[in-house]
């Protein structure tokens, strides 16, 4: 029989996620939606925290940083099914970002670089940037979509890599205490020289030019980075140096089968506030979504509710699918994207179909309705868009290349 209850483990962390999300970042949401750029000096305090259970081996609170730490200890592992790293950081990102997504992304020590280094850095890369605060530079000024079009530069001279090159749209580029960089190893070898290297925040040559205002998440910093003659160590270099042409672009991308669940995650989290929020003011309003009469049976607002609610369900259930698969070495591209595909368009369509359903309530300041319909739509958005994560789909599902559907 299926049973869809979370294991006994990763329901106290979830538990422990959700309790900071409330007490931490609730309180603090709309300050820092209206000040734009400060830092949220009460995530310190959260980062201690972080630091003491990460040290402790309890589950660590909030963020992206999944990938391989195998910690199951329930006993489905012995039917060869584990919940580990992956299924770990998805429910601590789910429930972070419930609270608040802008504020999430802003966790000390956990940034979407942490689960890029978690999925491919070796075991003496992992003992030097296992604790350190990564984030992930991809994007430049002509391509977002097209992460084959990288065009900033690695060279090897001597025991060094030297980095060339613009990043744009970092989240935590100007916070994080490392950042993972996107560069080619050699441009006449096309994708397949895209290697991943992690950059220390005081690596000589590395600057950060400017910060952008934006929609929603404003609590995150999203900094444009500047290479200039960057010079990281040598075995700074993620995964191997060697140029595979018939492997192509898999070492890199390999990494976004970790963070689109993550990322669909965080969806799933901000939907479920909304929905949250929205039953409470139809109540008030004397509405109440009943699962025993059929929804064409009820008020209108009750039936978008319950049409909303199963569309959540549906990209939680995707979403975790994709977290387990990563924790049990099955490869997920499909599913991970299928997961952000559909947690994506949730998001966005709970969040706005909220401040519509709330009237004026769900329109002013008055809760965070108005807030969350802003914060949702980057997660449809980075980490590869809508658009690319059904052509991904569509590519996976009728067996064509990225040449034969683009
Ligand atoms: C707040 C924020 C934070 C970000 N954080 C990061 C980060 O930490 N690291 C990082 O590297 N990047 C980051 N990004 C960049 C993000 O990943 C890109 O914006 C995203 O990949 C889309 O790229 P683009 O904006 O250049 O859009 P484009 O690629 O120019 O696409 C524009 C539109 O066309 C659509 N489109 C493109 N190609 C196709 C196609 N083949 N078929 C159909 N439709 C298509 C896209 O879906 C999109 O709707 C961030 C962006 C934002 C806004």
């Amino acid at each position: 029989m299926i049973n869809l209850e979370l294991p006994k483990k990763l329901r106290a962390s979830a538990n422990q996620a959700h309790q900071v999300a409330q007490e931490i970042f609730r309180p603090i949401s709309r300050k820092y939606d209206l000040a734009e750029h400060d830092y949220p000096v009460e995530l310190d305090t959260m980062a201690a925290m972080v630091e003491g259970l990460a040290d402790s081996g309890t589950q660590k609170i909030g963020g992206a940083a999944g990938g391989r730490s195998d910690t199951d200890e329930h006993a489905t592992e012995l039917l060869g099914n584990s919940n580990g790293g992956n299924m770990s950081a998805l429910l601590n990102a789910l429930e972070t970002s419930w609270g608040d997504v802008g504020l999430m992304l802003s966790i000390p020590y956990q940034g979407l670089g942490n689960a890029a280094i978690a999925a491919v850095a070796t075991d003496e890369q992992l003992k030097r940037f296992g604790k350190v605060w990564a984030s992930m530079a991809i994007t430049e000024p002509s391509f977002g979509s097209d992460s084959a079009a990288v065009t900033t530069t690695a060279v090897l001279d001597g025991d060094e890599w030297v980095l060339n090159g613009e990043k744009i749209f970092v989240t935590a580029g100007q916070r994080s205490t490392h950042i993972v960089v996107w560069a080619s190893v050699d441009r006449s070898l096309g994708r397949a020289a895209i290697k991943s290297f992690v950059v220390p925040r005081d690596a000589p040559g590395l600057s950060v030019a400017r910060l952008e205002h934006k929609l929603g998440i404003k609590a995150s910093d999203t900094a444009v980075l500047l290479l200039q003659d960057c010079r990281i160590p040598k075995d700074n270099i993620l995964g191997s140096p060697e140029v595979n042409v018939e492997k192509g672009f898999a070492g890199v991308m390999q990494t976004f089968d970790n963070t689109r669940p993550l990322v669909a995650a965080m969806a799933v989290g901000v939907a479920r506030a909304a929905l949250e929020e929205l039953r409470a003011i139809l109540k008030d309003a004397g509405i109440e979504p009943s699962y025993d009469i059929p929804a064409n049976n009820q008020p209108a607002a009750a039936a978008e509710f319950l049409r909303m609610e199963a569309d959540y369900e549906a990209a939680y259930l995707l979403s975790l699918r994709a977290a387990w698969m990563a924790d049990n070495k099955k490869p997920n591209s499909l599913e991970a994207s299928m997961s952000k595909a559909k947690a994506g368009r949730t998001g966005t369509d709970i969040t706005l179909k909220a401040v519509e359903l709330a009237g004026t309530i769900g329109y002013s300041q008055r809760t965070l309705l108005e807030k969350w319909g802003r914060d949702s739509k980057i997660l449809d958005i980075f980490e590869g868009t809508q658009q690319i994560q059904q052509l991904i789909v569509a590519r996976r599902i009728l067996g064509k290349t990225s040449a034969e559907l683009k």
